[in-house]
């Protein structure tokens, strides 16, 4: 399948170097394992690593120097590997099979639920969020950045259409209400929490974060 929001170069660039680690890095991988266009970027960048160690004559490098930053490279995440792990396999699951029945979701209201995931050792929230068709989320904005990775179903904003697969990062620049357009689950990691801005922002700040 083919998505149409992408994480960005550095980000892929970071990933390809084994600098992201956690939930973060999930986010990447699945996106990857759903979008052809950044795991080719992805394997290009692992090339031109290896190229670029490759092409250092003047350099002492031991025998073993490439070996060891290639595992980096493939190596998963050691920061926070044993608790995200536990999740990682039920969030895969959802992407590829649409599966979430062994989630034991928390009904916020009516068309709205979520699970908070442990806190990544950089200190990022993680939330499994599910958005009922038509639900809205109240207008708001980013005091830093906010990281979504659609895993089923589909939301819109003002600036498009988000579905399967498409990663999205929202900068304190963005102010947006989100609606989804079919029931809808996501991957959110927020690295503050989320400001809401409209008539019941000061409650909601409260209540929702
Ligand atoms: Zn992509």
């Amino acid at each position: 399948m083919s998505c149409n929001h992408h994480p960005n170069s550095e980000t892929l660039l970071q990933y390809s170097a084994g600098r992201i680690s956690g939930l973060s890095r999930l986010m990447v991988k699945l996106h990857c394992k759903v979008c052809e266009h950044c795991q080719h970027a992805v394997d290009q960048f692992e090339q031109l690593g290896g190229q670029a160690l490759e092409s250092m004559p003047d350099t002492p490098v031991s025998s073993d120097a490439f070996a060891n930053i290639m595992s980096r490279i493939h190596a998963e995440p050691t920061i926070s590997q044993p608790r995200d792990n536990d999740y990682s396999a039920l969030i895969e699951r959802i992407l590829t099979r649409g599966s979430n029945d062994k989630l034991n979701w928390h009904w916020r209201t009516k068309r709205f639920a979520e699970i908070l995931l442990p806190i990544s050792d950089d200190g990022h929230e993680a939330k499994l969020i599910y958005f009922k068709k038509g639900m809205k989320v109240p207008q708001h904005t980013h005091r830093d950045k906010e990281y979504t990775l659609v895993l089923k179903g589909s939301f819109a904003d003002d600036t498009g259409e988000y579905k399967r697969g498409d990663y999205v990062c929202k900068s304190a620049l963005d102010e947006h209400a989100p609606i989804a357009t079919s029931d809808c689950i996501c991957l959110a990691i927020t690295t503050q929490p989320l400001k809401f801005t409209g008539t019941f922002g000061p409650v909601l700040n409260w209540f929702l974060n």
